[in-house]
């Protein structure tokens, strides 16, 4: 760390691990009265069990980062997780320099979790100097962007929020109106993907984390999952981000939109960007990624569907979060309060869809959105689990897992636990969608065909029990009326084995 005189005043600039954005402006010029600050602190190591590509990720990328300020002339402290005396909070921490520095004020880019948010609004008066907090320059939006674009609302509908953002941003739009004519693609965008065209390989950035693992073994920080020592597949740097932009509008994009929901046992990725990781802790922008797909040569439905993503949900989650949280965290509609079964930790069940997304995501730390909602939010939706304990599992388990998207998406539009804020209707299945969109059915243990008896697939009488055990709350909804209409034209017999069938699943999760 450089030294500037001790009268002249400095002022600290905390960087948080999910703020590794070098083009804001705190980095145009070289200040040396400013000290950059970035820690490894086991207040966001343990505030959950977290993967260990994840710990691994987000610390690599930060040490590249240091580096790149340090290159660029900047004075920075960075605490390691491993140094003697390292600090536990960031409160802590910035009190040791101000007493170490003459710090006259402190500031910090806003930051995307409530937790951090309420973490460093208290330093203020904890340290005695002022905190002052600025945008992260990321967003599109603003934390209040709903209560801007939407005055006087409580519930929201993000098809329109899309197409308010597609207007004010000139994103894929004629003047006035959607290129190409209409908002949306989704009729065009739900094909199964029976081998063809050929899975693009994985792109891996190899980024030898050993001395990083090391750190987080040393330092006795629990994880989950697995990693390859010299082989962090992830972009940890800038230059990486961008790659694997440029590979995902080379070799995937043209396919993103038509495969989006598609589910395979034969890869992990299918034609997803996998840029989350990238995009949450900030090495790339919205912006730019949304430039690059819209400047390409893809087909229209592949673009806007990729677009919707960013522009859209991405944007919106992290709208509602911000007008809705704290108490979003404890919402639970259905008053679920089953447990998570064990396989969520091993992947051992016979079911192979779910091993299938849980195997993957323990090695990778990733699976795409129709896994995480089709497979093991539906499950654990179907078997009652209580929404923190699905929280929990998804907040830990992935690669991209911040508590302003993973949230939304998990308890509201997974878990269904948020009465209907983020999604229109809860998004369950039964083997018949799973089927139609995957090849996971075809040499499972399950049948897909059978709904009760020992073989039949889980999925099919949990549908009908999850359906029947919350009729006085969904009943209403106008989405459910065909699902309630065929229940009530079932043989009661027929009903009343599905019925058992469901309570023997719902009570030995454990055993499926
Ligand atoms: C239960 C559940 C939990 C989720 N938890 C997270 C999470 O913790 N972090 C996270 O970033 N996403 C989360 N998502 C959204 C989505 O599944 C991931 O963003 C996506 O799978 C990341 O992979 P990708 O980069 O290959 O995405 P792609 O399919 O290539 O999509 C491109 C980008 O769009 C954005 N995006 C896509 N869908 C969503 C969405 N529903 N909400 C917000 N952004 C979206 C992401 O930034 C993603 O990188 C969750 C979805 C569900 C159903």
């Amino acid at each position: 760390m450089g030294t500037v005189a001790k009268s002249v005043p400095q002022t600290i600039r905390l960087i948080l691990g999910d703020q590794l954005n070098i083009n804001h402006s705190w980095f145009a010029n070289v200040d040396s009265t400013v000290l950059y600050v970035m820690a490894e602190i086991r207040s966001e190591t343990d505030y959950v069990r977290h993967h260990v590509q994840k710990v691994a990720a987000i610390f690599t990328a930060m040490r590249h980062f240091a580096h790149e300020l340090r290159s660029r002339g900047h004075r920075l402290h960075y605490q390691r997780i491993t140094d003697a005396g390292a600090t536990r909070t960031f409160a802590d921490l910035l009190q040791g320099l101000c007493t170490r520095h003459n710090v006259g004020s402190i500031e910090v880019q806003e930051p995307d979790e409530y937790r951090l948010d309420t973490q460093l609004r208290s330093i203020e008066a904890q340290v005695g100097i002022p905190v002052r907090m600025v945008s992260t320059e990321h967003f599109y939006t603003d934390r209040l962007a709903l209560s801007s674009m939407f005055p006087g609302r409580t519930t929201w509908v993000m098809e329109q929020f899309y197409r308010r953002m597609r207007k004010e941003h000139r994103v894929l739009m004629d003047g006035d109106t959607p290129q190409g004519g209409t908002w949306n693609y989704d009729s065009e965008n739900r094909k199964k993907w029976s081998g063809s065209p050929p899975l693009p390989p994985v792109r891996s950035f190899g980024n030898d984390c050993t001395d990083v693992l090391a750190d987080i073994t040393a330092s006795g920080i629990e994880t989950i999952g697995s990693i390859q020592e010299s082989d962090l597949l992830w972009p940890c740097t800038r230059a990486q981000a961008l790659e694997a932009l440029d590979d995902f509008v080379s070799n995937r994009l043209p396919w993103f939109g038509p495969y989006q929901d598609a589910m395979t046992a034969q890869g992990w990725a299918l034609f997803h960007s996998r840029l989350s990781f990238a995009l949450n802790v900030k090495l790339i922008s919205p912006r730019e990624v949304i430039d690059a797909a819209c400047s390409s040569s893809a087909p229209l439905p592949s673009v806007e569907g990729f677009v919707r993503q960013i522009l859209g949900w991405r944007e919106f989650v992290r709208a509602v979060y911000w007008a809705t949280m704290p108490s979003y965290a404890s919402l639970n509609a259905l008053g679920h309060q089953g447990p998570l079964p064990e396989w969520f930790w091993t992947g051992e069940t016979k079911m192979r869809c779910v091993r299938h997304a849980v195997t993957q995501s323990l090695e990778h730390a990733y699976a795409h959105h129709i896994q995480r909602l089709m497979i093991t939010g539906n499950i654990a939706l179907l078997l009652g689990c209580h929404p923190d304990a699905v929280d929990a599992w998804y907040l830990g388990i992935y690669i991209d897992a911040f508590e302003w998207v993973e949230m939304p998406n998990t308890r509201g539009m997974s878990q269904a636990a948020d009465g209907g804020i983020v999604g229109t209707k809860p998004y369950v299945s039964s083997a018949a969608y799973i089927d139609r969109m995957s090849d996971y059915c075809t040499g499972c243990a399950y049948s897909k065909k059978d709904r009760t008896g020992e073989k039949a697939c889980p999925f099919n009488a949990l549908y009908w029990h999850f359906h029947h055990r919350h009729r006085n709350h969904l009943e209403h909804n106008h989405r459910l009326s065909m699902v309630y209409r065929t229940w009530d034209g079932m043989d009661a017999t027929v009903r009343s084995a599905l019925l058992e069938r469901g309570d023997w699943l719902v009570n030995n999760a454990r055993a499926l």
